[in-house]
C-alpha cells in the first residue's frame, strides 16, 4: 500500500530530500517560494507535519497555521511592499496542507491561471529581497 507521507513532495522538502527556496521556518512550520509563482514572492506556508485538508485540522493546528501565515505575510508586505497579500488555499496538486500568500497590487492578480514557472535564479533573487 502506498504511504501518502512518503510520496508527499512537501514532506520531502521539509526533510531536505528535495530543494526549495526557503524564506522562513521555525520548529514546526516552514515557508518557501512557489516554483510557479502567480506573482513574484508567491510563498507557501505549511506545517512540517503532514495533514491534508485545512478545514479538517483541529482548531489549535488551524489557528497556529493561520498565525504563522500572518507572520510570513507581514514579512512579505514589509520587504516587497505590495498593496495586499492575497491568500489561496486549494490543495488540488499537493495534498499537504499549505497556505498560498501572493503579493498583489490590484484586483484580478490573485489568479492561479497567471502562474508561470520561475527559474531558481529568479526565486533566489526574490528570496534575497525577503530575508
Ligand atoms: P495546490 O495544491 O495548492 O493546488 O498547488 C500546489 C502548489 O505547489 C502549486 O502552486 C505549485 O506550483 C507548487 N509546487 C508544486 N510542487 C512544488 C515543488 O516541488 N516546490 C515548490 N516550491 N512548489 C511546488
Ligand atoms: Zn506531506
Amino acid at each position: 500500500m502506498k504511504n501518502k507521507m512518503t510520496d508527499c513532495i512537501f514532506c520531502k522538502i521539509v526533510k531536505g530530500e528535495i530543494p526549495a527556496v526557503k524564506v522562513w521556518e521555525d520548529e514546526n512550520y516552514i515557508a518557501f517560494l512557489d516554483i510557479n509563482p502567480i506573482q513574484p514572492g508567491h510563498t507557501l506556508v505549511l506545517p512540517k507535519k503532514h495533514s491534508d485538508d485545512l478545514f479538517e485540522l483541529d482548531d489549535r493546528d488551524y489557528l497556529e497555521l493561520m498565525i504563522k501565515s500572518k507572520e510570513v505575510a507581514e514579512m512579505l508586505k514589509r520587504k516587497l511592499k505590495p498593496k495586499r497579500i492575497g491568500v489561496i488555499v486549494e490543495g488540488f496538486a499537493v495534498p499537504h496542507v499549505h497556505v498560498h500568500l501572493v503579493p498583489i497590487n490590484k484586483g484580478g492578480e490573485l489568479n492561479p491561471e497567471r502562474a508561470k514557472k520561475a527559474t531558481t535564479e529568479e526565486l533566489n533573487e526574490i528570496a534575497k529581497r525577503i530575508k
